[in-house]
């Protein structure tokens, strides 16, 4: 069986629709997917109806910003209700801030003289609006070679489209999940710039607040980051997570190439009741 639990669309940053999703994840051979746009649900319909007599199984998710010790930090939310009050109420509050800050990074960037921001960034969002769609943007203008470079120059803190934004507590944020009937994982450990140490601490308070799982296996986390998280998690009694975390078609992410490379026990898939 093959678990993507990590993946977005066009209704964050994303590139392709979710029923091209589904498609192409189909095609990659995954058995078992979760649609996790960042801080937005609207994809999951389409994801869902695009899944339904398909051997694909869809998992209902979303990849929540929160911010822990002035840290950004995703927290996925897999088999969540995506009807459920109190997750609908947070992304509406998740929304307004995206859109705060989209509008102050546009007035940024055009203050900085690039033209064009708030029309190129425009016609790119299906849903909810971040970085990336900067990003994209200052590459097809050649401000930037790549969006990683974009990312470098232009949105990190201390550059010109930098602006911080406080986004749910850790706390919160694993309630949430758990209150829409999900689980909540901590995902791409290895992405945030912390020591071992601080990344221990991290885990360990979200294991405390009730959080399930983190991600062992992600496309950005080779052999040897997997063998630490894999002990990571068995010493905290966290499940396991595994997801690509696609954002569209490119030759270093796949949809399903994210594989487990270490025997875990405790083993997120086993909570999805797959059949
Ligand atoms: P946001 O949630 O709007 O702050 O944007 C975060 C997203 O930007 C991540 O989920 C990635 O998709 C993307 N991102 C962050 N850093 C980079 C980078 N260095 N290169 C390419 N994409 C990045
Ligand atoms: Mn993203
Ligand atoms: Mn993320
Ligand atoms: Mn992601």
């Amino acid at each position: 069986m093959i678990y993507d639990l990590h993946s977005h669309s066009y209704y964050s940053d994303g590139k392709l629709r979710p029923s091209d999703l589904v498609a192409r994840a189909i095609e990659q051979g995954v058995n078992v997917l979760s649609l996790t746009d960042h801080d937005t649900v609207l994809g999951i319909v389409e994801a869902q109806q695009a899944a339904k007599g398909t051997e694909l199984k869809l998992i209902p998710g979303i990849e929540f910003s929160c911010t822990w010790n002035y840290k950004t930090i995703h927290i996925v939310g897999l088999n969540i209700d995506p009807n459920n009050a109190q997750l609908l109420n947070a992304i509406e509050t998740l929304k307004i801030r995206r859109e705060t800050r989209a509008k102050l990074i546009t007035q940024k960037l055009t203050k900085f003289g690039i033209p064009g921001v708030e029309e190129g960034v425009a016609q790119q969002i299906k849903g909810v609006p971040g970085r990336l769609h900067y990003a994209r943007y200052l590459v097809e203008r050649g401000y930037a070679s790549t969006p990683g470079k974009a990312f470098k120059k232009f949105m990190a803190k201390g550059k010109p489209g930098y602006v911080p934004t406080e986004w749910l507590s850790l706390s919160d944020t694993v309630d949430i999940i758990k209150c829409a009937g999900g689980l909540s994982i901590i995902a791409h450990p290895r992405r945030y710039d912390l020591t071992f140490k601080r990344l221990t601490k991290l885990a360990q308070e979200f294991a405390d607040l009730g959080g399930d799982g983190i991600e062992v296996a992600t496309s950005s986390q080779g052999k040897e980051d997997q063998a630490l998280l894999a002990s990571l998690a068995r010493q905290l009694s966290l499940y396991a997570s595994i997801g690509s975390d696609f954002h569209e078609p490119c030759v270093y992410n796949e949809l399903g190439k994210a594989r487990f490379l270490v025997d875990i026990d405790k083993n997120i898939n086993s909570l999805l009741q797959v059949s």
